[in-house]
């Protein structure tokens, strides 16, 4: 399976970055191994789509509601995202379960929302740093996990451990892939052969002087990259290490 670079945007980008993203990685994406996926603000989608027509890239939200419509001020529902011409979404991000106040719960509720409305939900779970001193993180993620995918979950995962996004701080290899694995085996149990297929990302501190390091591990689908992705020459880079499919 090819590996999936994310670019999580988070609250930043112009229709200007999003121009000169569009033309430089839609002349490289023919050249790659890997499959490309780019997150911009809601307000960058529909923009971003048409930019990216007849290339390969993917484009995602960083966030859906999980009722279709309704009075939710200043939410957006996965139809609309579908509607703008996203096929992916971000849920789950620690940053919204910490802004937000989102819960495994409602993560739940909008992964089967954006399930119903088509889009390829890309659900983060990771732990923070007290969790991971006190050798608490494959319960803490387990649990996430356990909590947070509907019973007719299929999408990706990404596993953000807290204190490595945006620190330039990484677990060892050995972690990632323990705590891949880890990943891997609740999605085998619960959800049997197509468990075993949904990619699994890493995501935390991807850079492109890391990139080849993490995305070498055979257990790691890709990479959910933050910062590094609004530099399309780092972002390209961290593309350009993703390993070739297995044949
Ligand atoms: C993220 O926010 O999903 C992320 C991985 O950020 P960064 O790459 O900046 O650590």
């Amino acid at each position: 399976m090819r590996q999936i670079i994310v670019g999580n945007w988070k609250m930043n980008g112009t229709a200007r970055l999003a121009a000169g993203q569009a033309e430089i990685l839609r002349e490289a994406a023919p050249g790659l191994v890997c499959d490309l996926v780019l997150c911009p603000p809601a307000t960058l989608i529909a923009a971003l789509v048409a930019r990216l027509a007849g290339s390969a890239i993917g484009v995602g939200g960083q966030d859906c509601h999980s009722a279709a419509s309704g009075a939710h001020t200043g939410d957006i529902a996965a139809g609309m995202l579908a509607e703008a011409g996203a096929r992916y979404v971000i849920l789950g991000h620690s940053e919204r379960r910490a802004d937000h106040g989102e819960t495994d719960a409602m993560v739940r509720a909008k992964a089967a929302a954006a399930r119903a409305a088509g889009l390829t939900p890309i659900v983060c779970v990771g732990e923070n740093e007290a969790e991971q001193l006190a050798g608490r993180a494959e319960a803490v993620v387990v649990g996430q996990l356990a909590a947070s995918l509907p019973e007719d979950f299929s999408g990706t995962i990404a596993y953000e451990p807290i204190w490595a996004i945006g620190t330039g701080r990484t677990p060892t290899p050995e972690d990632v892939i323990a705590m891949h694995r880890a990943i891997r085996a609740c999605l085998a149990e619960r959800f049997g052969v197509a468990g075993r297929a949904f990619p699994i990302l890493y995501g935390g501190s991807v850079k492109a002087a890391n990139a080849r390091e993490i995305l070498a591990l055979p257990e790691v689908g890709g990479a959910l990259v933050g910062g590094a992705s609004l530099d399309p020459a780092e972002f390209l880079a961290i593309a350009r290490a993703a390993r070739p499919p297995d044949r």
